[in-house]
């Protein structure tokens, strides 16, 4: 008998991910934000649970984070699950409403270690968050080897359209350190 057409699926972020992000810790600045999106991308590199992107997803009225999410592609078999789509869909979970920022009543913002491709970003268009800051650049990756897909030159001018207040280049370094160290370990496992 054939094996019957699966019905629901599940994305799991890694054991190490439990209990990292404390609900009730206040992140006020963007730095501080972001700095726990690095550190994800980083976290996924070195127990080798997923590519190196990390992102999460905080309410600026409160400056407490709602959701984090990295990128489990290759061990949940899903090619959605990138870590802005992970951390989006899970503040949807959190809030009970994918509708961000109808569900807090005011400005949610996305971090995230590393640009957003298409499908993230319209994952992030869709969530109703208002503020999107990017760490590392799509070039970054890029000049390491590490392919990924290529968004249209003006991708950011067409985000800020949308309502979407874009900032890039927020911990760049930290977080193209962490793709460097990936691209010297091979990549992909
Ligand atoms: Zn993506």
């Amino acid at each position: 008998m054939a094996k019957p057409l699966p019905l629901t699926m599940r994305w799991d972020l890694p054991e190490w991910a439990h209990g990292l992000v404390d609900p009730e810790q206040r992140f006020p600045t963007v730095e501080e934000r972001m700095a726990v999106a690095v550190e994800l991308s980083r976290r996924n590199m070195e127990e080798e649970t997923g590519d190196p992107f990390g992102a999460a997803v905080f309410d600026l009225s409160t400056s407490l984070p709602l959701a984090v999410g990295v990128n489990v592609v290759v061990p949940s078999a899903t090619v959605a699950a990138h870590g802005e789509v992970v951390a989006l869909c899970l503040a949807g979970v959190a809030v009970g409403n994918y509708d961000l920022e109808v569900a807090v009543g005011g400005p949610v913002e996305l971090v995230t270690s590393c640009a957003p491709c298409m499908m993230c970003q319209g994952a992030t268009v869709g969530s109703g968050v208002s503020s999107l800051v990017i760490a590392a650049r799509e070039n970054d990756t890029h000049s390491l080897g590490l392919g990924g897909s290529r968004r249209p030159p003006e991708w950011v001018v067409r985000l800020q359209q949308q309502g979407i207040d874009v900032t890039e280049d927020v911990l760049r370094a930290e977080a193209v350190d962490v793709l460097r160290e990936y691209a010297a370990r091979g990549g992909r496992k």
